[in-house]
């Protein structure tokens, strides 16, 4: 009776150098595909807020401390 562990390590050794590197490009496609589109989501999530802070600062009565304003944080201007 085979324990998992030791042969998955059999396994492991049967695996040439390019079968290796074709596994690894493979599974680096996969975790792309899945990456990729949640992180343009949180760019477009990020450009969206920032834009929206963008018309908050230009809506804001601003009130200046230590060079930045205390609502919206833009920066004084000298
Ligand atoms: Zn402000």
């Amino acid at each position: 009776m085979k324990i998992a562990g030791h042969h998955f390590k059999e396994g492991n050794y049967n695996l040439n150098n390019l079968e290796i590197k074709q596994k690894i490009d493979e599974n680096n496609a996969i975790i792309e595909s899945l990456f990729t589109p949640n992180f343009f989501t949180l760019n477009n999530t990020i450009a969206k807020l920032l834009k929206e802070n963008e018309m908050l600062q230009a809506q804001c009565q601003h009130s200046f401390s230590n060079g930045y304003c205390d609502y919206c944080y833009k920066q004084e201007e000298k």
